[in-house]
């Protein structure tokens, strides 16, 4: 029944797959060139040579012979945009091309990736071990959420604490879920060294790397099996459009008992009249999760992305590179400003490389962390809404990764749905600001700071 390699036969998918690609992969050209040509050819596309957006719900099918083949499954072609749109799999070649996986789904949001996930590694009752310093959403999903449906957290407060996450593992255990780098504390997990202890122990490790995009870290190559993004953020690059992507690495093995959902058998991948039934598994080997997110979360739960989001979030990777650099440039210089600043109690940035975890950001992200950062002024919380209410060129904005620069008070904005005793391991308090850097002169981010700072303490 197994069948690890994925061969032309497995790709039998056919409303699933995709046309056809460039050749090569992100080992084979480098980032910025992937980036902006990756997953796209201009035949077959009238020679436009940007992506066209296919705005359309459903496509040709012809004739009845090649219907019957679409739908069994023995042609590739679109047919529904519900599971997949040719503007869309651009977005998703190239996403997973970027990030060295072997297949991506985009969905309609970060949440619906982080969800998605998660619920289909630990469908049936599993439980998932995660930090307490995970994004609000994901916190309050797998706290107050997720049990509805039968599935349940560990939390530990440090991830990287390998004894303490160990202990947590039960036969019930399906994933290590972690952010690369924490939002708002830009605390990193140690990803090579959460994937030997979950694949010690037969687990999946899923990583969200939002917060440092992958053009500063590939969770992949250091041993992730599943990475999820929100696109809104670094990658889109211009807070226009929300979006998220599921990307699988395509080497976890699924079939030793842990994930039974995927090694029994689907109606929605046989074929019922010739005889052949297939689990995921069975039919895909080690693409089976991926697969079983397009064919059964996403042509169920239906967060599917518009090709109008695709779009503007392949916009965004074209100067994704660009961004980030100066971003992390700009982030870098205002945390070390802020960090001598008289009124500044301390600065959480891990790109200052003066945190105990030092070694590991210099080891495993050589151009930076990110572009987020938080600070906490001296005083009680007035001092955090009247810096907040004078900044000028900041936004006071939910949001991270945007071109513009953004400041928000987490305690009562992004990471109000989390109960205290998770907030106080996430290090947010009502003392804490975060910032999310942008592409202004940081000269003006700087002074704008400054001014706010100053007018929050005169009396
Ligand atoms: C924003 C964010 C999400 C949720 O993404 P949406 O696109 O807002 O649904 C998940 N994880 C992290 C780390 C985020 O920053």
């Amino acid at each position: 029944m197994t069948n690890p390699s994925v061969s032309a036969s497995d790709n039998k998918t056919a409303s699933v797959q995709a046309s056809p690609t460039l050749a090569g992969d992100i080992n084979s050209r480098a980032f910025s060139t992937a980036a902006i040509h990756g997953g796209y050819d201009t035949a077959g596309n009238a020679e436009a040579c940007n992506v066209p957006i296919y705005a359309t719900a459903a496509f040709d099918m012809h004739t009845a012979e090649h219907g019957d083949d679409l739908a069994s499954g023995a042609v590739q072609g679109f047919s529904y945009s519900r599971v997949a749109n040719p503007t869309t799999a651009v977005l998703e070649r190239r996403l997973a091309e970027l990030e060295g996986g072997a297949e991506a789904v985009a969905v309609g949001s970060g949440m619906a990736a982080v969800s998605y996930a998660l619920l289909c590694a630990a469908e049936g009752g599993g439980r998932i071990i995660a930090p307490t310093s995970l994004y609000g959403a994901s916190v309050d999903a797998m706290l107050s959420f997720f049990p509805q449906f039968g599935i349940h957290a560990d939390f530990v407060d440090d991830i990287n604490d390998l004894d303490a996450v160990e202990a947590l593992i039960t036969p019930q255990t399906r994933a290590i879920f972690a952010e690369s780098v924490a939002n708002p504390s830009t605390e990193v997990a140690d990803v090579p060294a959460l994937a030997a202890l979950a694949h010690r122990h037969g687990i999946a490790l899923i990583i969200d790397n939002t917060v440092p995009t992958p053009y500063l870290y590939r969770p992949i190559e250091h041993g992730a099996d599943i990475v999820v993004h929100s696109t809104t953020k670094g990658i889109t690059g211009h807070g226009n459009a929300i979006g998220g992507v599921v990307i699988d690495a395509g080497r976890f093995d699924w079939s030793r008992g842990r994930y039974p959902q995927l090694t029994m058998v689907e109606q929605a991948i046989s074929d019922e009249r010739n005889g052949e039934f297939h689990s995921f598994w069975g039919k895909f080997g080690p693409l089976a999760f991926i697969r079983r997110i397009r064919v059964k979360y996403l042509r169920t739960l239906g967060a599917v992305p518009s090709p109008f989001n695709s779009y503007l979030q392949l916009v965004g990777l074209e100067t994704l590179a660009a961004r980030e650099r100066q971003e992390v440039a700009s982030a870098t210089a205002i945390a070390r400003h802020l960090s001598q600043h008289p009124r500044i109690e301390h600065v959480n940035y891990a790109g200052l490389g003066d945190t105990a975890q030092a070694g590991l950001v210099a080891r495993d992200f050589p151009d930076g962390v990110g572009t987020i950062l938080s600070f906490s002024p001296q005083g009680d919380e007035s001092r955090v809404l009247r810096i907040i209410d004078a900044v000028r060129v900041f936004s006071y904005v939910p949001n991270i990764g945007d071109s513009r620069s953004l400041i928000v008070n987490p305690a009562r904005i992004t990471h109000r749905e989390v109960p205290s005793r998770y907030l106080k391991a996430a290090g947010v308090d009502d003392q804490l600001i975060r910032l999310s850097i942008g592409l202004e002169d940081v000269s003006d981010l700087i002074a704008d700071l400054d001014q706010a700072i100053e007018r929050a303490y005169r009396d």
